[in-house]
């Protein structure tokens, strides 16, 4: 059988509001001490009422407009029930038959299509976030769970895609592209690696000939976009296996244990019916004025599509540049903020790309945290134009840079790694080593090439690395043939 993968992905945002969103309580509780952060609202008392957080509505709306969905004019509340330790109200307020967006879509590039696809967005709609519960080993052999209602009552837009991926790598670079939008929009940090933004996947294998679709498995738990991909390849592997077996693959919710690299069964995927879904009683149906939207809809901030042509334009940078400056609201901020004062736009671009991501993803720092700014990073771009460090010392520099969060010429004037500027004194080094090397000087005027790079080398190493290597490159040239 010729087998094809389908990914649909549903992503929860925790919308940057400065309060919950039935309740005043706080949303930064992140590090607070546990059940320190809620009230009678958000843990569910009996007789206390929900109040719709304006602040929500405004951003899930922003949201949805950018994903280019339809807004529900009147659209409604439902609880949503079922008992877990982290939900002490056992419902969720959710949205369900009238979600607040429908029919939205997102355009993307992706690897070896040359069109754009479409992938559609079925639907947008507010939820409220759960308690968190904090596991004495992990999920699946814990003894014990402590309960955390900090988190609850945190808003959250549900985002729920068709299921148009055909591969893993698809739904991450969609993930990407998601997340720089919400950045952009200022609803969400994306941050994954501590559940601002959340991705659980629908993956099931179709049978290319008869387009009969195979059972639906979900996985839950991806922390990053990495794990997206992992989890949902090895999906893909085990499922393929199973077919090749002739085994049944069950509907189910699986877990990715990111330290086994693995998924492992959670429980049989539930039905809508098992939540018995009812109107929330104590919220009316809600009503988004005409206005509202349409004010959201031409006061939109701009997004990473048209910041990259942006880019393109105006910093004469590569496609491929510009997008990956644009994957993150940060990253595009750092690299206007740099552009703005140093003019060679593209090293500017090599050097974020190169150097700054690398020690960023090594050290596992979020750009927003970088012990290099973007103005010193042009001071040491700058160290390299004026020919004080050479594009060589300067990665060395960069790396002291970025461990000790000194600037450039600091370390410069420390460690003395400058580049030795004094012609004179370069021309008795080059000298010395054509003295030295008189079977090299020989090969090089009977036109080995290879023989000039050498002493060039020699150079390098008698000055430790602080020649430039361009003057003694034509210094050597002109003295060997003498
Ligand atoms: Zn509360």
């Amino acid at each position: 059988m010729k087998e094809e993968v389908v990914i649909g992905l549903e992503i929860h945002i925790q919308l940057m509001t400065k309060t919950k969103i039935f309740c005043h309580c706080s949303t930064d509780y992140i590090g607070k001490e546990p059940n320190t952060n809620s009230c009678p609202v958000c843990l569910g008392f009996p007789g206390s009422l929900p109040v719709l957080n304006k602040k929500v509505l405004e951003f899930a709306v922003r949201t949805a407009v950018a994903l280019n969905c339809r807004i529900n004019q009147i659209s409604r509340f439902y609880r949503k029930n079922y008992f877990y330790p982290d939900l002490p109200k056992a419902y969720q307020i959710s949205q369900y038959d009238i979600p607040l967006g429908v029919s939205g879509h997102m355009k993307i590039t992706f690897p070896g299509n040359k069109e754009k696809r479409r992938i559609r967005i079925t639907r947008v709609h507010i939820e409220e976030d759960a308690g968190k519960l904090v596991h004495e080993s992990d999920i699946t052999s814990s003894s014990y769970s402590l309960s955390d209602y900090n988190r609850c009552g945190i808003p959250l837009a549900e985002i729920v895609t068709e299921p148009d991926f055909c591969s893993p790598e698809e739904a991450q670079i969609f993930l990407v592209k998601l997340r720089s939008i919400v950045q952009h929009l200022g609803v969400c940090d994306g941050n994954m690696e501590e559940g601002s933004m959340r991705c659980d996947a629908n993956i099931s294998i179709r049978d290319a000939k008869t387009g009969n679709m195979g059972t639906k498995v979900e996985i839950k738990n991806m922390n990053s976009f990495k794990a997206v991909k992992k989890a949902l390849q090895f999906e893909v592997d085990r499922q393929k296996k199973l077919l090749d077996e002739g085994v049944a693959i069950v509907q189910e919710t699986r877990h990715w244990d990111e330290l086994k690299d693995i998924t492992v069964s959670m429980r049989s995927k539930e039905e809508a019916h098992d939540y018995r879904y009812f109107p929330e009683p104590d919220l009316l149906p809600l009503t988004v004025d005409f206005k509202m939207i349409d004010a959201i809809r031409r006061n939109l901030p701009e997004l990473p599509e048209a910041r990259r042509e942006r880019f393109i334009k105006n910093y004469q940078i590569p496609e491929y540049d510009a997008e990956i400056l644009t994957s993150s609201k940060a990253l595009g901020d750092f690299y206007e903020k740099a552009v703005s004062s140093y003019s060679n736009s593209k090293v500017l671009s090599n050097w974020i790309m190169g150097e700054l991501i690398h020690y960023l993803n090594e050290n596992k720092v979020e750009i927003e945290n970088s012990p290099v700014s973007p103005e010193g990073l042009v001071e040491m771009l700058k160290l390299i134009d004026e020919g004080v460090v050479s594009g060589k010392m300067a990665k060395d520099v960069f790396g002291k840079m970025f461990k000790t969060g000194k600037n450039a010429s600091q370390i410069v004037n420390e460690s003395g790694i400058t580049q030795i500027t004094d012609e004179d004194k370069l021309i008795e080094v080059v000298d010395k080593v054509i003295r030295e090397n008189p079977k090299s000087i020989e090969d090089f005027n009977q036109g080995k090439e290879k023989a000039l790079n050498y002493l060039v080398g020699q150079v390098m190493r008698c000055t430790k690395g602080r020649a430039k290597p361009d003057f003694v490159f034509e210094a050597i040239k002109q003295r060997a043939k003498k």
